[in-house]
């Protein structure tokens, strides 16, 4: 999980903060000197941390926190605040080009996960009704072009490619040439990475930006790789003045030092975050909810998003009225259990709900879980169409029960429990009808 260690370290500290109805200056500076040890086991950069500690002292004294009727929480909010500023405050959009065709070259070491993100980005745009074109400018890795190539038609979105015997500028500018004549409007370049940063390869990357001109040079560095991405970052933005960052594979990162130093350390803004290998694991940078999640106070606002693009509205609208109708089957709880899923593994969910980095929620074993989910279904797909649509048929029916239970591999007690729990749920709705109907007569007064 993302930021695990630091968030749990910052947790504890703080519960201890909290349980305190007064707090002295021994107290604050105790828990500060925790909250600097939790950054810089963290691997944040000590100059970041240095500062950071020192602002949410100054700033602690200057609000005369220790005064106040909930100090712990003060402190906390000044925290909070604080690690918002350190990531950058605001989310940085994406610059579009005002000439109709927006160019964004990506950059980074290889590895860093520049192809993959390309095609996050190009499926990000085309739900923003963009017209996405990717171009493959990386000649010197065998498997390089084949790969951007797999990742455009996992997600329908077009390639250009030169095949590998014309330099990278020149593809580039032809790409750009393709997507003005063809009616793209978005052409992401993914360009060559090497192990380590070389000459060779800044200059084929200055020559490129020079040929294109582009409206964004995104730096992709692997989260993972903790302050090394920062010093990488350092050096392209450097030679190449880059106009953000993209950081991947945090869903990796339990540290988290990268994403918190590295915007202090180029004064370049993160502008989207990877968290995961699917192409819609894509998130925009948020930096105030990136600290509220550090802090285990839940990422309410990015959860709801998700939902939003996520589920059908038609479809959840559907499965509301038949709950409040009492008439789902059990072909609505399947598709409830597909539009759950759409919101991605429960694991990652429960990192934004508020108070899910506490220790208690990480001790869940969330894979089980998901196992769960999947026997249920299968149970439910081992049952006729006839039974989907009528539940009652197999509440009372062990011969149907029986055959359920041997196709979908399971037990009897299972089937037993899906329908049992299936039941109560329907005479639950039928009780809270009830309860509306009579208090629409008024039986529960005013
Ligand atoms: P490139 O050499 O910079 O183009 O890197 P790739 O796009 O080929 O990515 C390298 C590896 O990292 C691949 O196995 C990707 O699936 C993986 N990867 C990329 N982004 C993420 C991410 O956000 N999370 C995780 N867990 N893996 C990622």
């Amino acid at each position: 999980m993302a930021f695990e260690n630091l968030s749990t370290k910052l947790q504890e500290t703080f519960k201890k903060l909290k349980g305190k109805g007064k707090i002295n200056e021994k107290d604050l500076k105790e828990a500060m000197r925790e909250v600097k040890l939790a950054l810089l086991e963290a691997d944040v950069n000590y100059k970041v941390v240095k500062s950071f500690i020192n602002n949410v002292k100054e700033k602690s004294l200057g609000a005369n926190v220790l005064e106040s009727l909930t100090p712990g929480q003060q402190v906390i909010k000044i925290v909070n605040e604080e690690l918002t500023n350190l990531m950058g405050t605001t989310e940085s959009k994406i610059n579009f080009s005002d000439s109709g065709v927006t160019v964004v070259m990506m950059a980074g070491l290889q590895g860093a996960g520049k192809t993959t993100m390309s095609g996050k980005l190009a499926l990000s745009m085309r739900k923003k009704n963009k017209k996405p074109l990717l171009v493959a400018c990386d000649i010197y890795r065998p498997a390089a072009i084949k790969q951007l190539e797999v990742v455009g038609k996992q997600i329908d979105i077009p390639v250009f490619t030169m095949g590998n015997k014309i330099s990278a500028v020149n593809i580039a500018k032809a790409g750009v040439k393709h997507a003005k004549e063809n009616g793209f409007n978005f052409v992401i370049i993914d360009t060559a990475g090497r192990l380590q940063i070389d000459e060779a390869l800044m200059e084929e990357l200055k020559d490129i930006k020079e040929e294109v001109n582009p409206s964004e040079i995104l730096l992709v560095v692997d989260s993972m790789t903790g302050q090394d991405a920062v010093n990488v970052a350092e050096t392209f933005d450097k030679e190449l003045n880059i106009t953000g960052v993209v950081l991947t594979k945090l869903d990796g990162d339990t540290r988290g030092g990268a994403a918190l130093s590295i915007r202090q350390v180029t004064n370049k803004p993160i502008k989207f975050i990877g968290m995961g290998e699917k192409m819609s694991d894509l998130e925009v940078f948020h930096p105030d909810r990136m600290a509220s999640r550090i802090l285990g106070m839940g990422d309410v606002l990015s959860l709801i998003e998700k939902a939003q693009q996520s589920i059908d509205e038609k479809e959840a609208k559907h499965l509301t009225d038949k709950m409040f109708n009492n008439d789902l089957n059990f072909d609505d709880y399947l598709s409830a259990m597909e539009q759950m899923k759409k919101l991605g593994p429960l694991s990652k969910l429960m990192e934004m709900i508020p108070g899910a980095n506490s220790k208690e929620l990480q001790g869940i074993d969330f894979d089980e879980g998901e196992k769960q989910l999947e026997k249920t279904k299968s149970i439910i797909y081992s049952m006729t169409a006839k039974e989907r649509k009528n539940p009652s048929l197999v509440y009372s029916s062990t011969s149907r029960k029986k055959r359920i239970a041997k196709g979908s591999g399971t037990s009897i007690q299972e089937v037993n429990r899906l329908v049992k729990g299936f039941e109560g749920m329907r005479k639950n709705m039928k009780m809270i009808k009830g309860l509306q109907k009579n208090a629409k007569k008024g039986l529960f007064g005013k």
